[in-house]
């Protein structure tokens, strides 16, 4: 018998029967018609995701994390100043990945739990009348804390600032599961993955770049040779890759995308904020809080629960892998211990959803912690019972 459950981790996420289908191919020359007629629907596809007008997509086979690196090099030059606010492991992350390349950053120290700080970053950017900040870095989800931060404020605040640094979003755990609007947020570059809301295996970081980012790239120093964007855009002109291109994982792309727009992207993140708005009933039932320190900046697709004093978020990650078989997040960095997160997001049900609950319950119950047992569930259910739309006929 298969021991195998969904996983609610925060990424990589569940992969649907179809995607990893589609993956699985036999081996296709990447310099023939056949691979651009592939590609082309993918490239396509991510462009309606992320909602660009202009500019152009690149995918590379790497991870959310090359994508950093990959936005970075093509774009500045060693010295040049970014500015970054720090509330969690993956902002810092990509801090420390712009330090080591060398760039100065100007960090505004925030609290973990909270998100984007709107006041801090408009009075950096307004005191800098020599505009010699070149990026602002914004994580849109911060997955170590489930928080979310609003894009669309950080650009209304670069505008109001007259501010002509680029806007780079890391959206490798909210694109494709919460709504994204790269034109209308005036991105520059935005980051994401191949393994959390597209439901893929891990290997394909997905960028979207303005025209602006693009031309960036006339005048940045940063060395790169494997990640240049350039090489990328004329072989793409003429159909192909400068290298080998992970080619199951862009059939699977195409695919995963055909998945989000049946059931319609709107629908899609509908279906995440229910799930999520179903965990944190959940958890204010155990007597808990998320850890994001107010309601607007909850995420829909990862909540970090804050632990009872007393109590250790990692124990419970190693007992529900350890007896139960499913998967939940630990705590990352100064939140080690003091949360476990649970990830809802790609292919995820509200039926699915509950399993995850429920297990999290028994290990609660297991470890001694102050909970009833099916005091979370029945206050996802009582959620889900009220709000989950009838399956459409023509579902599969
Ligand atoms: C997962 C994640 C990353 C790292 O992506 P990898 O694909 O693991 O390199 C970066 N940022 C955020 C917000 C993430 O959730």
């Amino acid at each position: 018998m298969s021991t195998q459950n969904p996983v609610f981790i925060p990424g990589p996420t569940n992969i649907p029967d179809s995607v990893r289908k589609a993956c699985d191919m036999p081996t296709l020359d990447h310099r023939s018609p056949a691979f651009a007629r592939l590609f082309r629907p993918a490239v396509e596809g991510v462009r309606r995701v992320l909602r660009m007008e202009e500019g152009e997509i690149i995918v590379i086979p790497s991870t959310g994390t090359g994508g950093w690196e990959a936005a970075i090099t093509n774009t500045l030059s060693p010295g040049d100043t970014v500015l970054a606010a720090r509330f969690g492991m993956f902002s810092h992350r990509w801090i420390d990945l712009c330090q080591r390349h060398k760039l100065d950053v100007e960090i505004i120290e925030t609290p973990w739990g909270e998100g984007a700080p709107l006041a801090a970053l408009a009075r950096v950017l307004r005191a800098d009348k020599t505009g010699h900040i070149k990026a602002v870095l914004a994580t849109h989800n911060e997955t170590a804390t489930g928080v979310k931060s609003d894009i669309a404020g950080i650009r209304a605040v670069l505008d109001a600032a007259a501010h002509p640094a680029m806007l780079f979003v890391d959206g490798v755990s909210s694109i494709g599961s919460m709504p994204f609007d790269f034109a209308g947020w005036g991105v520059d570059i935005a980051v994401a993955g191949s393994q959390k809301g597209f439901m893929l295996p891990a290997g394909l970081a997905i960028l979207g770049l303005s025209p602006k980012a693009i031309m960036a790239m006339e005048t940045a120093r940063l060395p790169r040779t494997y990640f240049d964007f350039k090489d990328m855009l004329a072989a793409y002109a003429r159909g192909g890759y400068p290298y080998t291109p992970a080619v199951g994982l862009i059939a699977g792309l195409a695919h995963s995308i055909d998945l989000l727009e049946s059931e319609g992207l709107e629908a899609v993140y509908a279906r995440h904020h229910r799930l999520a708005e179903g965990v944190r009933r959940a958890v204010f039932a155990w007597g808990m809080t998320p850890y994001a320190a107010s309601a607007e900046l909850y995420s829909d697709t990862v909540t970090a629960v804050k632990v009872p004093e007393g109590c250790d978020g990692t124990a419970l990650v190693q007992l529900a892998a350890s007896k139960y078989g499913m998967a939940f997040g630990v705590g990352l960095g100064e939140v080690a211990g003091k949360v476990f997160r649970i990830g809802h997001l790609g292919m995820l049900t509200e039926a699915m959803m509950l399993s995850g609950l429920s297990v999290a319950e028994m290990c609660m119950a297991d470890l001694g912690w102050p909970v009833r047992l099916g005091s979370g569930v029945a206050a996802a259910q009582e959620y889900y019972r009220g709000t989950v739309p009838a399956l459409a006929q023509a579902a599969e």
